[in-house]
């Protein structure tokens, strides 16, 4: 637990004084996963030093949700649990009533829709909790529980990568569909670097992902964390279907813009919400790839624009420049 450490350190005013028993219940609570009540940290911290007294553990579990390295959630059991917050995403909870476990995951749908619904009544949001209960699959089906638990850390970097993935592989599919229509020389290179970058850039986060799986051997068959419906993958799919009707060049690039554009806010907007970790790192990573990609379109559109004017000048034809440069 280096890095806590290094995180407590952090907390702790300059020369204050260092307290070994707050240590040490931090850390014992840092190293589980789940939702803890208050007994069985004790029960923990008990276990590995019986001279800590259950007021001594109280008041350090208030001390940590006053810090943020804990999380007070109630699911409605007469108690409260806690969770650690420390590299720990924002998240909502699944709740089984029957076994009393508890299942976290994560959706930017039903976060849109929250924010949409305060700003609408010009609420301004602070925390928002989200329970589902009633009975998890193993307890309605018998079949034992998939391989659940693990460190969310990594499932939502998991998750962060996936979708990242995706997005670049429909990317590159759509830059290379791209390149092979575009007439004019000059943007069709641009489209050909630009599928080499995404081919770069998905070698770049496979391996990324391989070296996650290496943390943890059950990491790929857990469940899902981060649900996306309305995620970046699909805008390229659309804009290489678009594409599959026959457009001229100027249009390419056009849809081009849009695909980098929504994808650039998508993965910015929601990389800034998450909590610190690997997963908001990679998305705001991917957010800034995006918004590279999107300044050399927009760039290309406009130089294109200006050829073909001149060229239509030379030909002393009169072309009205078509909208969309400027919106660019
Ligand atoms: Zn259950
Ligand atoms: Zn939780």
């Amino acid at each position: 637990m280096d890095s806590a450490a290094t995180f407590l350190d952090s907390l702790r005013p300059a020369g204050s004084k260092r307290s070994s028993k707050r240590d040490l219940i931090v850390n014992v609570f840092l190293r589980q996963e789940g939702h803890l009540t208050a007994d069985t940290l004790v029960e923990l911290i008990r276990g590995a030093d019986e001279r800590i007294s259950r007021a001594t553990i109280y008041r350090t579990l208030q001390w940590m949700v006053d810090a943020g390295i804990a999380r007070k959630v109630d699911f409605g059991e007469g108690r409260f649990r806690f969770e650690h917050s420390y590299r720990h995403p924002r998240h909502f909870h699944l709740i089984c009533r029957t076994c009393n476990r508890s299942f976290e995951f994560l959706s930017s749908d039903i976060e849109s829709l929250i924010e949409e619904v305060a700003s609408a009544r010009s609420f301004a949001p602070r925390q928002s909790v989200l329970q589902i209960h009633g009975t998890c699959d193993a307890c309605r089906t018998g079949r034992p529980p998939l391989a659940e638990g693990g460190a969310t850390e990594l499932l939502f970097a998991r998750d962060a990568l996936r979708i990242a993935i995706a997005t670049e592989r429909s990317g590159l599919d759509f830059y290379a569909r791209a390149a092979r229509m575009t007439k004019d020389p000059r943007g069709r290179r641009v489209f050909e670097k630009l599928a080499e970058e995404e081919k770069e850039h998905l070698g770049t986060l496979e391996k990324r992902y391989r070296e996650l799986l290496q943390q943890d051997p059950q990491l790929e068959s857990r469940p899902t964390f981060l649900f996306f419906k309305g995620a970046a993958n699909g805008l390229f799919a659309a804009g290489a279907e678009q594409l599959t009707k026959g457009v001229n060049d100027r249009d390419a690039l056009m849809i081009g813009i849009k695909c980098e554009r929504g994808s650039h806010r998508f993965f910015k907007r929601y990389g800034e919400k998450f909590e610190d970790s690997e997963g908001k790192r990679i998305f705001l990573e991917f957010a800034d790839e995006e918004r590279a990609h999107l300044a050399l379109l927009i760039r290309e559109y406009r130089a294109l624009v200006q050829r073909q004017r001149a060229r239509s000048g030379r030909r002393g034809k009169r072309q009205r420049p078509r909208a969309g440069a400027s919106r660019a």
